[in-house]
């Protein structure tokens, strides 16, 4: 048995403001991520391999909120983060605000494989890329028409404070559990729209919003990170069900539905366990997600 489960964010557009062009690419981009992640998996590949190949993957999309056409700082830049983690030796990589990094999910990778240390941000972290004979992009490679205008009209407009979560989201990430029952996660994001430059959420801290460890689960949040880095949301779900004996489903309920509704914090995660179970849960209106196993499940849904 072996399986993959991805997001796209949650949050989502409103239904009503879908356009079925825009849902068709959202659709186009989560299948191909979807399957590139699977077919790793299939040629007997590790699941770190499948997480990272399909993160990429959605990060190369312009329509998610990572790499390409991620979501900009209030001052026009993107500023990006990523996280791996890799169940077996719960060994982890992360980057945070870096500016140049074509796929920041690979530099995450690299943290964790080429340097002593886990989390690396900013310069640093693209002093470390040029190291490892990164290609670097100008900060311009990643901004999309799209996502100027969703910036110019949350500064017109209602959301201007540091305070308010924008509608829209659209980090993404990747769970997976392999033929040899290894787990890993992965997660990439341009943050928040508007948001202050030097923000960090949660996707790159890990046990916020990754974390995998072997035969216990692997999880990839999205949504409002600061709710998500104070309730350590990523590793609550798998301290439930290893120390508690929670069901993933209930471990994912009580952590969206009890602890981040208290906190008034709102998002999504997918989850998988060392049996290949998935769960993919939100509280917001919709989260773009995809899920394949061996068994011949594959779905694809938003809301
Ligand atoms: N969790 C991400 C962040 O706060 C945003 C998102 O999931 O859309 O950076």
């Amino acid at each position: 048995m072996y399986a993959i489960a991805i997001h796209g964010g949650a949050g989502a557009v409103p239904r009503a403001t879908l356009a079925p062009e825009r849902e068709r690419s959202y659709r186009a981009g989560l299948e191909s991520a979807l399957d590139g992640g699977f077919a790793v998996l299939e040629r007997g590949g590790t699941s770190l391999d499948a997480v990272a190949t399909a993160v990429r993957l959605l990060e190369d999309h312009p329509a998610f909120n990572a790499g390409h056409g991620a979501a900009l700082t209030r001052d026009g830049a993107a500023e990006l983060d990523a996280a791996i983690m890799d169940g077996r030796q719960m060994r982890a990589g992360a980057v945070a605000s870096v500016r140049h990094v074509k796929n920041p999910i690979e530099l995450a990778r690299r943290v964790m494989e080429k340097s002593r240390h886990v989390l690396l941000v900013g310069a640093g972290a693209e002093e470390f890329a040029l190291e490892e004979q990164f290609v670097l992009v100008p900060n311009q490679y990643f901004r999309t028409a799209e996502r100027l205008e969703q910036l110019e009209s949350e500064q017109r407009g209602e959301r201007v404070s540091d305070l308010v979560p924008p509608s829209v989201q659209g980090t993404v990430g990747a769970v997976a559990c392999d033929a040899s029952g290894n787990l890993a996660a992965a997660t990439s994001t341009g943050g928040m729209t508007n948001k202050r430059p030097g923000r960090v959420g949660d996707s790159p801290i890990i046990g916020a919003g990754t974390y995998a460890k072997n035969g216990v689960c692997a999880v990839s949040a999205t949504g409002h990170g600061e709710y998500f880095i104070r309730a350590v949301a990523a590793h609550h779900v798998c301290a439930a069900v290893e120390y508690r004996k929670l069901t993933l489903e209930q471990a994912v309920h009580e952590l969206l539905h009890v602890i981040l509704r208290k906190l008034g914090g709102d998002g999504g995660l997918i989850a998988i366990d060392h049996a290949g179970r998935i769960v993919m849960e939100f509280s917001t209106e919709g989260m773009f997600r995809g899920a394949r196993e061996s068994t011949g499940r594959r779905e694809i849904a938003i809301y």
